[in-house]
């Protein structure tokens, strides 16, 4: 196969796709440009191939592949990517979507799942059962990226983070081996991959455990964004049971047909309950936020959990900036802040999204995968639309200035919402002794950083010459780093 670095040659192509059992689509064939679309509208990159792969041997082909050409590797899920990690322009795509299978097993209560599925796939099957496993507040996010991440959701406060419900995952790392990772096989990269991303190899499948969840009592609920509201609003999440969790934001009301006229384009708080428990418990748990004003739109009621993942719209490629944060309390002075940088822009869609967090997240010590923020009290985001470069340094400006009026004691960041930002953002995903852990992890796995369209750890260097272990120890001497290195750090 010529594999001449950094080029997909017609040879190097046909020799690739006559190896796989997959499709590869380059820019010659149809369907290129739907292949290589992926969620945000502003990122419009050419690949010099797309393969679809159909199983994991196709993927230990790809990963091989993009080792020996030298070729960008971009991995992708469900496309979801905020910093648009997951096509490359000039380099393979490795793409994930057709890999869709699930294995329920509604005894045991746990569930394979091929990481081309999205969350809304996955929740929708596994309530046929009556079981659920936490995801995010979008049914079109690939469980893939999510996963890899941490995942926040409406289940955080009474089952933890998506992670917390990993027992195993299939893993092909950077020297095409296929893997089984879990607390008994590979502990350290078990323990990496929960947190770190698409950092130490492609994940083909998930073995997830289930809860039983029959309905839950959730729904939208419109309130006016006072301050006061705001502010009273985070303090009754806090302060509610751990079955309920909210996601809240505060933003310009949408012209949605259960929105009265009079209320389009004011700030409203726009916010999704989720309780995860019995009817007449969550009647009761929701009450205080219902409580806060005359809501403008109250649609909480009994339902199907997978009724928060309504429909999306077909063709939905927004362009947006995006800064993510933890914050430890938001107060009244807090929230008039909140309103008063809502209220100075005029960005047709500029929200700022506050989650509060807690419960069965953070009971799981700090350092038992790498997702470092358990003990985090509320994250935000502050986020708006634009239209073109130009409109875009001008929202680009204001998320910043926004985002920097909020900050208080807490640097970190949660990676998923990471945007296209700087290497110290990466760093503030993963604090102290998780970064180090990580890139000797890194070290081992993958030490020429072949998976580094990511939010990238690049491998310590072996100027230490010392490799830590899953428990973070650091242990003898352990393989340099090879001199050859894919890509940026
Ligand atoms: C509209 C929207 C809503 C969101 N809501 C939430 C939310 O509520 N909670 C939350 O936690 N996050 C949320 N996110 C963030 C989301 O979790 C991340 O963007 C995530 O990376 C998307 O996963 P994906 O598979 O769709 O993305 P992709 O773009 O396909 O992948 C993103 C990156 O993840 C890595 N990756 C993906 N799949 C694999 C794999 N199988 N093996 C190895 N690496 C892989 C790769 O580095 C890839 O570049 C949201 C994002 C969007 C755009």
């Amino acid at each position: 196969m010529d594999t001449s670095p950094s080029s997909l040659t017609r040879v190097s192509a046909s020799e690739l796709r006559a190896a796989l059992t997959g499709r590869l689509i380059t820019p010659d064939d149809g369907g290129y440009d739907q292949a290589r679309t992926v969620f945000y509208g502003d990122i419009d990159r050419r690949p010099a191939a797309i393969v679809r792969v159909a199983d994991a041997t196709d993927v230990a082909r790809v990963v091989s592949f993009a080792r020996q050409s030298g070729l960008a590797l971009a991995v992708r899920s469900g496309g979801h990517s905020i910093a648009g990690h997951s096509v490359a322009d000039g380099g393979i795509v490795l793409d994930l979507r057709d890999l869709r299978t699930l294995d329920i097993d509604p005894q045991q209560r746990t569930a394979w799942a091929q990481t081309g599925l999205t969350a809304g796939e996955y929740t929708t099957a596994a309530a046929a059962h009556g079981l659920a496993t936490g995801f995010g507040d979008t049914g079109s996010v690939g469980i893939g990226g999510i996963t890899l991440g941490g995942g926040i959701g409406y289940l955080v406060r009474k089952h933890g983070l998506t992670i917390d419900d990993l027992l195993a995952a299939e893993l092909v790392t950077a020297d095409g081996q296929l893997l089984r990772v879990d607390a008994d096989h590979h502990p350290d990269l078990f323990w990496a991959i929960r947190g770190g991303g698409g950092n130490f190899g492609v994940a083909t499948r998930f073995q997830f455990r289930l809860h039983e969840l029959h309905q839950i009592v959730g729904g939208l609920l419109l309130l006016p964004a006072t301050p006061e509201v705001i502010a009273d609003f985070v303090a009754e999440a806090d302060a509610a049971p751990e079955e309920l969790s909210a996601i809240a934001n505060v933003m310009p009301a949408p012209p949605l047909p259960f929105v009265p006229a009079e209320h389009h384009g004011k700030l409203v708080v726009l916010a999704t309950l989720a309780y995860a428990g019995a009817v007449q418990d969550g009647q009761r748990a929701v009450a205080p936020f219902r409580a806060l004003a005359t809501p403008i739109a109250d649609l909480v009621r009994p339902m199907p959990y997978p009724g928060l993942y309504p429909p999306e719209e077909e063709g939905f490629h927004p362009t947006a900036v995006l800064r993510t944060m933890f914050v430890d309390g938001i107060d009244r002075p807090v929230a008039e802040t909140i309103v008063e940088h809502l209220q100075a822009s005029d960005a047709p869609l500029r929200i700022a999204q506050l989650r509060v967090l807690g419960g069965a997240m953070a009971r799981v010590p700090t350092d038992a995968t790498a997702f470092a923020h358990r003990r985090s009290r509320i994250m935000v985001n502050v986020t708006a639309l634009y239209d073109g470069p130009a409109d875009r340094a001008v929202r680009e400006a204001w998320v910043e200035e926004f985002a920097a009026a909020l900050r208080q004691g807490d640097d970190g960041a949660y990676v998923n919402f990471l945007a296209d930002e700087d290497q110290a953002r990466v760093h503030q995903a993963y604090p102290g002794r998780t970064w180090d852990r990580l890139a000797a992890i890194k070290r081992r796995w993958d030490p020429t950083n072949l998976f580094h369209r990511n939010q990238n750890i690049p491998p310590t260097t072996g100027a230490a010459d010392g490799e830590v272990s899953a428990d973070g120890k650091r242990a003898a001497a352990g393989a340099r780093a090879s001199t050859q290195s894919h890509g940026r750090a």
